[in-house]
């Protein structure tokens, strides 16, 4: 993917929103309350709500993008960006290059890009990551799953949730 077909696939807010949510419906939502993964969508909410306990999950929640208010879009340029560059990108590049007046969240962004492809192969392009590999945008496992997992041989399976789970810490860095 070039920065033209990148623009024409991904030109908008809504146009990224849509295919998060597309990329997430994939994976399938997991109540963290009781494990139920039925969910309505609320729209106004950009949220899941439980079928079983009413339980609402936003969008990005348990992903990359949770705690972050950056826009969809953003995000999706700032891992355009990184995963077309050869040589790193600093926060303070990336702050200028998508034209954002706070370094803060720039920061926590590329910190978090960055932490989730160096843990995986180095040859990842936009597409493994966004289009192909459903496991870029992953969720972290709910408490259920977590309790599946000591009982039985899910844990070493499950290693593209620990990506975003080993991400969040992040934040605190600096
Ligand atoms: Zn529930």
């Amino acid at each position: 993917m070039n920065l033209f077909t990148f623009t024409s696939h991904f030109g908008d807010e809504q146009t990224c929103k849509d295919h998060f949510k597309q990329q997430r419906d994939q994976q399938g939502v997991v109540c963290k309350k009781c494990g139920c993964t039925d969910h309505y969508w609320k729209k106004d909410k950009s949220s899941y709500e439980c079928k079983s306990c009413g339980f609402r999950t936003s969008l990005k929640s348990g992903t990359i993008m949770q705690h972050s208010n950056l826009p969809f879009l953003v995000w999706y340029r700032a891992i355009f960006l990184m995963s077309t560059t050869k040589k790193g990108f600093s926060a303070k590049e990336m702050q200028r290059q998508l034209g954002l007046k706070r370094y803060e969240p720039v920061w926590s962004m590329v910190h978090k890009i960055r932490k989730a492809m160096g843990n995986r192969d180095a040859k990842y392009t936009l597409e493994g990551m966004i289009e192909m590999d459903e496991g870029y945008f992953t969720i972290e496992s709910t408490e259920v799953e977590k309790s599946k997992n000591k009982a039985g041989k899910g844990a070493v399976g499950k290693t593209n949730v620990a990506v975003m789970a080993e991400s969040t810490p992040l934040e605190q860095e600096k």
